[in-house]
């Protein structure tokens, strides 16, 4: 077992209190507590996420980076891997803000232009009637503390609505997009990782994470989608065609002086999207499920309480 001393201690807690923190400001914290620029000493900082992922583990949270998709930037928090939204979005919420959340996150990623986000409006009109809590039925959980969950999630007021909209943007689970809608936050981000994997989200075809924000190719009968950060990767090098990776039409693209400069600074490092390739992503794309699952459903107990819900993907 890792031995781990203040310093990695410090970077935890960071993240802990004040998480998730934008890349820039994470390693400025880990030059102020090593001395070191993690920029110049990159197997140095890797070593020390490595050895705090070996430790966090045995308490079943981890230390990750993943990308805002709707600007590329880096982040870097801590999750918790237990496959229960209930642990995920903690005690602060109520069953049926938990409902709702899960409500809108299934609209935004079903989206099938990629745009990764929907109106007010629209996350407004979300029913929650079809969204049955997790614990609400299960026998294992007899002294469940929503016994009347339904009628709860009936009764889920237009002003609760709204109010629940401003804590999960203020919480960073959910985020206001620049063109005024609704998008996932950064914790979202983070936490929904596997979650985007069992649900079949079509995945990038560079980076193999979730397209939720994501160019989709100018060929309507294929299915490829890129983020817009990795198309722009992708195309700068001089010598590779701008086509389609998988159909080989051509994708005309247009990039401004500032996102290639954006890129160039924003380089992922640590444990970083790439660590967890899945295998076969473009025959994952063509298979569509009909049955969307519960946020992180897992192993053991909550997969006993884990309900079936009507086929939301479209
Ligand atoms: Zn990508
Ligand atoms: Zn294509």
């Amino acid at each position: 077992m890792p031995e781990l001393n203040w310093k990695h201690h410090t970077l935890i807690q960071s993240l802990l209190s004040r998480g998730p923190l934008i890349a820039e400001e994470f390693h400025k914290i880990f030059e102020g507590i090593t001395g070191r620029n993690p920029g110049v000493n990159e197997q140095l900082f890797n070593d020390y996420l490595l050895n705090i992922n070996k430790e966090l583990s045995f308490v079943q949270f981890e230390l990750r980076a993943c990308r805002n998709q709707y600007d590329g930037k880096v982040y870097y928090g801590v999750v918790n891997n237990v496959a229960d939204e209930q642990a995920k979005l903690g005690t602060k919420y109520s069953v049926p803000q938990i409902a709702f959340y899960k409500g809108i996150i299934e609209a935004i990623v079903q989206d099938v232009a990629g745009q990764g986000s929907i109106s007010n409006i629209d996350a407004l009109n979300i029913k929650l009637e079809h969204q049955v809590p997790s614990g609400s039925q299960s026998q294992s959980q007899p002294g469940s503390q929503f016994p009347d969950a339904p009628a709860a999630l009936r009764n889920f007021s237009m002003s609760q609505k709204e109010k629940t909209l401003e804590e999960l943007v203020r919480d960073g689970w959910l985020s206001s997009t620049p063109d005024g809608n609704l998008g996932l936050g950064i914790r979202s981000f983070l936490d929904l990782r596997s979650w985007f994997r069992h649900n079949e989200i079509p995945a990038c075809e560079v980076c193999n994470e979730a397209g939720v924000k994501a160019e989709s190719c100018p060929n309507e009968g294929c299915a490829v989608r890129i983020h817009k950060y990795c198309l722009i990767k992708k195309f700068c090098q001089r010598k590779v065609e701008k086509v389609c990776p998988g159909c080989r039409s051509p994708w005309p693209y247009s990039v401004t002086k500032a996102e290639v400069v954006d890129h160039d600074e924003d380089k992922l490092r640590g444990p970083t999207q790439q660590s967890q390739p899945s295998s076969e992503p473009s025959q994952r794309k063509k298979r569509r499920s009909n049955q969307s699952q519960p946020l992180e459903s897992g192993t053991g107990a909550s997969q006993q309480t884990r309900l079936r819900r009507s086929a939301r993907l479209r």
